[in-house]
């Protein structure tokens, strides 16, 4: 099994990078640009595997990847690459649409010539899958979940250009026939997480005994999902989900952004205990524009079509994730010089310029 991986130096791309190398044994092609979210070390475990290959490059260089696609020749393309964070989606979103909308059509059109070109098995069993996420739904009252059937609501210019990107790719399938698969996932959390995201960024504050930022009243509900258990959920789609369709993907692991970060208190004060607890460095600050008050998956689509499970529950993936920052301060030590957690995602004051 042939696959190309885009964004595989990212938080998710590396660890589905990992699985299929590792795990699957598939030849694997990583393209990646290597953006300030890209991090080879995630991947330096591969370092002597044959079955793994990388190239810089961005997915909007149309020619780079129509030769990259034509010459690697997959059975699969697992399309991760994007600019991911809603806060730095508000300060300047010019990188998320061309990554995320450009890009994306850019890879599709190199896609489809590739497929175009293919017969028989190899063009009947090729699988586009696009991998979004469950924000283009945009936000929840206290009772509902999100289903595949649910209409598109994006608030956020992150979310907003994921929506974007999921119509481009389902349009290729009815268009062209394209044998494209969506995937809308939940927030994902666990090693190699780039810290700037609630988590990991909560995480490595806390250790650092700085302020533990939450936004507004921290009631906001996210649906947290363990990564791996994406990875398996992205591994079962790709090779069973029909093309055409969106599965959605969520650990039924909803949780308030105050209680996340309490919980990561109390593991730290048994795993890294000091003189004073963690909660009392938690400070409430002024709350994000556009702060999607709930998300929740339903995920029965998934789990009676494909038979996927969470593995994880929220209590036992957390702490793997605090104990794993603990253990391996060589990965997220130099990011720090890149990323000191200051706030990001405030409206400024003059609109960005091309
Ligand atoms: P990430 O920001 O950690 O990684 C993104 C990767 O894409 C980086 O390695 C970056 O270098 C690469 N990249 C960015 N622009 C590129 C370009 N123009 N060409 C090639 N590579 C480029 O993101 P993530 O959290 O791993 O998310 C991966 C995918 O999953 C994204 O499409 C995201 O929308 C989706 N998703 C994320 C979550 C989540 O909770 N993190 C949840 C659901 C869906």
């Amino acid at each position: 099994m042939r696959i190309i991986v885009t964004g595989g130096a990212g938080f998710i791309g590396s660890a589905l990078v990992r699985y299929l190398v590792l795990e699957r044994n598939y030849e694997v092609l990583n393209i990646d640009l290597l953006t300030y979210a890209g991090n080879l070390s995630s991947l330096d475990a591969l370092s002597d595997k044959k079955n793994y290959q990388f190239l810089q490059a961005s997915i909007c260089d149309r020619a780079a990847m129509e030769s990259a696609v034509n010459e690697f020749k997959p059975d699969r393309i697992m399309h991760l690459a994007a600019e991911s964070h809603v806060d730095r989606s508000i300060t300047g979103a010019a990188d998320f649409i061309q990554t995320n909308i450009v890009g994306t059509f850019t890879l599709l059109e190199a896609a489809r010539g590739y497929w175009e070109g293919q017969e028989g098995a190899a063009r009947e069993n090729f699988r586009f899958l696009h991998v979004s996420t469950d924000e283009v739904y945009g936000s929840l009252g206290a009772d509902d979940l999100f289903k595949e059937t649910t209409a598109y609501d994006p608030s956020s210019p992150y979310s907003a250009s994921k929506a974007s990107s999921d119509h481009l790719a389902i349009s290729w399938h009815r268009t062209y026939g394209l044998p494209v698969i969506i995937s809308n996932c939940s927030n994902n959390y666990g090693p190699y997480h780039y810290p700037e995201k609630l988590i990991p960024l909560t995480i490595l504050n806390a250790l650092f005994e700085k302020s533990l930022p939450i936004y507004g009243k921290g009631d906001n509900v996210r649906d947290w999902l363990y990564v791996d258990d994406h990875v398996n959920a992205l591994d079962m789609i790709v090779e069973r989900g029909r093309p055409g369709e969106a599965y959605n993907v969520g650990g039924r692991n909803e949780r308030a952004n105050i209680d996340v970060v309490r919980q990561i208190c109390q593991e730290l004060d048994k795993l890294r205990p000091q003189s004073f607890r963690y909660e009392t460095l938690i400070e409430f600050v002024t709350d994000r524009p556009g702060h999607d008050a709930r998300y929740a998956i339903d995920a029965t689509k998934l789990e009676t079509e494909l038979g996927w499970r969470a593995r994880e529950t929220f209590d036992s993936g957390i702490l793997k994730t605090v104990q794993w920052y603990l253990d391996n301060k060589w990965w997220w030590e130099p990011l720090l010089q890149k990323y000191s957690g200051h706030r990001l995602g405030l409206i400024p004051e003059k609109p960005e310029t091309e």
